[in-house]
């Protein structure tokens, strides 16, 4: 059984049905997924909330992405406040920093950033962090706001050796998408090798970064399999045990 830790059910442009996702990640053994409300706009969230409702095996992750900081007011962070004293709401996220695209103004990125941090230790829910390009600036922020005081999930991590390993002496999770299937991922795969088994989680990020041998289709739930598939080579044992370790961890990331 897996559990996709990271996918956007809500989003406009897939390619699938929302039940079509349902029932392919159903055959697949994917028993459980996330689904991030944040990189819609603030409404975003409300549609993965309405999705968790639906499904009992769906929880919802709440939160503002990095490109639509600009959009974060007080009233938004007090909608916010609502929305996590939702049960199916298990995380603050996605939130953290992107300085590749630079949709919000790096300042006010930054800003919302620290105000989401404060906010995960306020109602005590775990943080899944995105960042791009901004490795060490997200870091720091991490460093000293987030303090260990809640869990910390680095999403669909990308970066250096250094960079994995400074966020595991802070505590984090580390979580791996389809990229690592990707020919061109031979860094993150050597990462991959020495990242304690008790701190790797697997996602989609579905509708984007669909996996080997997926690549040009639209992701989806179903395909994080590929991303185990790919883990149980590197790390030389079967795919039920990767499905077990990783479920586990997620499990205790998100508190279920
Ligand atoms: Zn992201
Ligand atoms: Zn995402």
């Amino acid at each position: 059984m897996f559990f996709d830790s990271h996918c956007h059910l809500s989003f406009s442009g897939q390619d699938y049905t929302l039940d079509e996702m349902i029932l392919s990640a159903q055959k697949a053994a994917v028993t459980r997924m996330v689904t991030i409300g944040a990189g819609e706009g603030v409404e975003g969230n409300s549609e993965a909330l309405k999705i968790a409702e639906k499904f009992s095996h769906v929880w919802a992750a709440v939160g503002i992405h990095p490109h639509d900081a600009k959009l974060v007011t007080p009233e938004v962070l007090e909608q916010m406040r609502k929305w996590f004293l939702h049960p199916k709401v298990v995380a603050v996220g996605e939130v953290g920093l992107d300085f590749h695209y630079l949709h919000s103004p790096r300042e006010i990125q930054e800003k919302v950033f620290d105000d989401f941090i404060d906010l995960a230790l306020e109602v005590k829910k775990p943080l899944v962090i995105h960042d791009r390009d901004a490795d060490l600036v997200t870091y720091n922020h991490l460093k000293v706001g987030a303090q260990r005081a809640v869990p910390v999930l680095i999403h669909c991590f990308t970066g250096t050796k250094e960079l994995a390993k400074k966020y595991l002496d802070l505590g984090c999770f580390i979580s791996f998408s389809g990229i690592i299937t990707f020919k061109n991922a031979q860094d993150l795969r050597d990462i991959l090798t020495w990242v304690p088994k008790d701190r790797i989680l697997i996602e989609t990020d579905s509708p984007f970064l669909a996996p080997v041998p997926y690549r040009g289709k639209k992701n989806q739930p179903a395909f994080v399999v590929e991303v185990a598939r790919c883990i149980s080579q590197i790390w030389n044992t079967s795919l039920e045990n990767v499905a077990q370790i990783t479920t586990q961890n997620a499990n205790q990331f998100f508190g279920l």
